[in-house]
């Protein structure tokens, strides 16, 4: 992959997502010594460094050569790591990107100055393992090749999606932020419900494991949508339609959805 135009990435914060996204981008193509990770831990630094990257203790040096500067710390040190950037950015003026939780672009604007050209970004965990699903808001600032270059640095982690308003990344958050957990406890219900049936512990989890994934590989490598695929295993008054109804009787539609707006109303309290 080549970013266009040519350019330096700064990660502020080199933790999980960080690393996440630098070894995405790297399975890519993208040079090592075009990458700058900057991060108060030193053992975290040596690691980056030993792959090539250009490694750094110093914030403000670092944002000072960024042209993607990529805010990866935790969002209650978000405020005092951005403002001492302040007059960094506003000299080179850099495409910004946060990947912090909850932190509105509002803030950033606040802390990093105005008519800065920035992204939201809300991954999730799977992008640690390359298969993520990110949403992403630009704001007005955000040139059409600024938002390719984006798109294809995050791309390098997973699916990566735009909404149309910063609003939408609170339901992004419902649907794929939160979502790993939602198939986790699916995951967990159905290794025990498997033990229960007879089964080793061992082996409910390896069926449970593999049938998530293969359901999973099926649904997005078909055109077909979910819900035909579950008609398509469903036979009438086979085993897997007992289940089905038993989900149904049980309201499984609504306890989604409900979960769902919870998650979304608690995205919008910490926002
Ligand atoms: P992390 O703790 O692994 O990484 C944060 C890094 O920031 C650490 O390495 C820390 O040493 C560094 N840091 C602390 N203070 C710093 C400073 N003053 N200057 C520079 N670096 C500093 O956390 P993470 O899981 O990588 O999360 C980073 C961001 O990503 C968070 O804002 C989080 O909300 C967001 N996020 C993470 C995930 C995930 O799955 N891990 C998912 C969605 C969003």
């Amino acid at each position: 992959m080549t970013l266009s135009p040519p350019s330096r990435i700064v990660f502020i914060g080199a933790g999980n997502m960080a690393r996440a996204i630098i070894s995405g981008l790297l399975k890519q193509g993208i040079p090592a010594n075009s990458i700058t990770a900057c991060e108060p831990s030193l053992e975290k630094l040596q690691d980056l460094a030993e792959l090539g990257l250009d490694v750094s203790t110093n914030n403000v040096e670092s944002a000072a050569k960024a042209d993607l500067l990529i805010l990866a710390v935790k969002p209650q040190v978000m405020k005092s790591v951005c403002t001492p950037l302040h007059a960094a950015v506003q000299a080179r003026h850099p495409i910004i990107m946060s990947v912090a939780a909850g932190l509105r672009l509002e803030a950033f604007e606040r802390w990093l100055g105005p008519d800065l050209a920035m992204v939201r970004c809300m991954p999730n965990t799977p992008s640690l393992i390359g298969k993520g699903a990110s949403g992403l808001f630009a704001n007005s600032q955000v040139q059409p090749a600024q938002k390719q270059m984006v798109e294809q640095v995050m791309a390098a982690t997973g699916l990566a999606l735009w909404v149309n308003s910063e609003d939408e990344l609170d339901a992004v958050t419902a649907v794929s932020g939160s979502g790993p957990a939602y198939y986790f406890l699916m995951m967990e219900a159905m290794i025990k419900a498997g033990k229960a049936l007879g089964l080793s512990e061992e082996n409910a989890k390896a069926l449970t494991l593999h049938t998530a994934l293969g359901a999973a590989e099926m649904a997005t490598s078909s055109d077909v949508s979910p819900a035909e695929l579950r008609r398509r295993v469903t036979s009438p008054k086979g085993t897997t339609e007992q289940a089905v109804l038993s989900f149904q009787d049980h309201q499984f539609e609504q306890i989604v959805g409900q979960a769902m707006h919870a998650c979304h109303r608690r995205a919008k309290e910490l926002a």
